[in-house]
């Protein structure tokens, strides 16, 4: 799968059904969401294009703790494989290559819960 860049997963207590459940973690470079294995519930985020060089807006924190995750990838940029640094909280989502630098920035987008909708 050619586009496939990001595909991960991260134990944590779920901020919806709040059982400790795997947060089912994807990216691609037009979308990357979180989705909870337990409940669905699942957060879409979207490139976000704004200057995102003023920390203090990232680094706010929202309705959970920032989740710091390492994963192996191949940068878009560099083409490298290796390291990326994710760090995903409630309203951002960015993925950085450890080696050139380059970082893809989410907002968040919206947010659904998948088994509402295969149950109705
Ligand atoms: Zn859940
Ligand atoms: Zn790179």
């Amino acid at each position: 799968m050619a586009d496939r860049f990001i595909f991960t997963r991260y134990r944590t207590d779920c901020y919806h059904c709040k059982k400790n459940a795997d947060q089912i973690i994807r990216a691609v470079p037009y979308q990357a969401r979180v989705a909870c294995e337990n409940c669905g519930a699942t957060r879409v985020f979207i490139p976000r294009i704004e200057d995102v060089s003023k920390e203090g807006e990232f680094i706010k924190i929202g309705c959970y703790d920032l989740w710091k995750l390492v994963e192996t990838a191949e940068c878009r940029n560099c083409h490298v494989t290796g390291p990326h640094d994710l760090t995903i909280g409630c309203r951002n989502f960015t993925v950085r290559c450890r080696n050139c630098g380059f970082t893809h920035f989410y907002k968040f987008d919206l947010e659904y819960i998948a088994k509402d909708e295969l149950e109705t």
